[in-house]
């Protein structure tokens, strides 16, 4: 197997899996109790906890575990729409955001908030100058991904809270693709919110973190114990916890190769398919996009269809579109950045990762080039084209 698709989630490292197990086994003991026992639970989470802290520049005050990407998306929007719901109820956000921040606020338009959804450009980034138009003075919060999961785009990100805070609003960016692969400084980038998950950086699944600035009200949405000074009560989960810091360790030890062994990799099959295919169409930014990130078009193609030829020939991959029951289908991001209809539903998308090797991407072209032209003498649409230009 080949395996290119890590934007959806990656391998837990061995050292992250070793980190987690005594917590399973040995050290069980509640971190709430004061007994010996259960201060070593505590401690392995307060290591943790210093540990991402200090990855972003943050206080470890300012660091919420929660259940992942999503629950941190969710508990910053929910969160800070009720905390500050008598100052204003106006959000601004983007048409390119993931589920967990789109749904959250179609939530909040449930119940008497208003929401602007910022277009993008065909590179995937928010204009400034419209983002400045879009407050109003009941504008309370700004939600803006950092990095998009589907084409990689990093928006940007300190003229973002520049223009944000000079309104008087917060700034939330769902940071879940960036946290790990790029570096992140909350203090000088002016971040008040930040969401990040474990499982996109090689930890386990079901944990994550929402950084919140000091001094800002959040309103939890579970109610219980003092775990997480009240914003997320429940009994921690440590060994996932104790995993994600393992694999923050690991991340910032090795940030530098990991970055350009990656982003190699990635301009090595972009080359590759630049050079020796035709009828394909790059997505996202040339110049500010994620290292493991390579989002494509193929004219004539349905995506789903070259992501089950992938699958058979034992490569995973990613699509934007879909051939199912109700029709076509394509992402709400590959529409926003207009991407033209007959390349559209051709969409893969391949992310990398340190895991990955220059003979895996070679191997990965090869049997690409094979799928592509395979798909293309069967396409009727493709059929048309030729025998028209012919
Ligand atoms: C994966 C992802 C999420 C959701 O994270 P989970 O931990 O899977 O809930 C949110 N936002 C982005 C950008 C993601 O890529």
């Amino acid at each position: 197997m080949i395996y290119l698709d890590n934007a959806a989630t990656t391998r837990v490292y061995d050292e992250v899996v070793d980190a987690m197990q005594p917590y399973f086994t040995c050290l069980y003991g509640n971190p709430s109790e004061i007994y010996d026992f259960a201060t070593k639970s505590r401690r392995g989470m307060n290591y943790s906890r210093k540990i991402i802290a200090d990855s972003i520049h943050a206080d470890v005050t300012e660091i919420y575990f929660t259940s992942g990407g999503t629950e941190s998306d969710n508990l910053a929007l929910l969160g800070i729409a009720e905390a500050y719901s008598n100052k204003g109820k106006h959000i601004i956000t983007t048409c390119i955001e993931h589920h967990a921040v789109i749904n959250a606020c179609k939530h909040l338009e449930k119940h008497g908030f208003e929401v602007t959804y910022l277009k993008v450009d065909n590179s995937g980034r928010i204009n400034i100058k419209e983002l400045e138009r879009a407050f109003r003075s009941d504008t309370i919060l700004v939600s803006v991904m950092f990095a998009n999961n589907e084409i990689g785009t990093i928006q940007d990100i300190q003229a973002i809270s520049t223009v944000t805070h000079r309104h008087g609003a917060l700034f939330h960016t769902d940071g879940v693709q960036a946290f790990c692969q790029i570096p992140i400084n909350v203090k000088n980038m002016g971040i008040d919110l930040l969401s990040a998950s474990a499982h996109k950086c090689h930890g386990p699944k079901g944990i994550g973190f929402l950084y919140v600035k000091k001094g800002i009200k959040l309103s939890p949405f579970h109610f219980g114990g003092k775990q997480e000074r009240y914003i997320r009560p429940g009994t921690e989960n440590i060994p996932a916890i104790v995993g994600f810091g393992e694999a923050v360790r690991i991340a910032s030890q090795k940030k530098n190769y990991n970055y350009d062994h990656i982003s190699f990799l990635r301009n090595h099959f972009e080359d590759r398919v630049r050079k020796e295919m035709k009828y394909v169409v790059i997505n996202g930014n040339k110049h500010n996009r994620l290292p493991g990130n390579l989002n494509m078009s193929f004219a004539f193609l349905d995506g789903e269809a070259i992501q089950i030829q992938l699958d058979i020939n034992g490569i995973c991959c990613s699509t934007g579109s879909a051939c199912n029951a109700g029709g076509k289908s394509l992402s709400h991001v590959i529409k926003a950045i207009g991407v033209p209809d007959d390349y559209a539903y051709g969409t893969v998308r391949f992310t990398f990762s340190d895991d990955n090797t220059i003979e895996e991407i070679d191997k990965a072209v090869d049997i690409l080039k094979n799928v592509i032209d395979k798909l293309l003498n069967m396409s009727t649409e493709y059929n048309r084209f030729i025998n028209k230009t012919n």
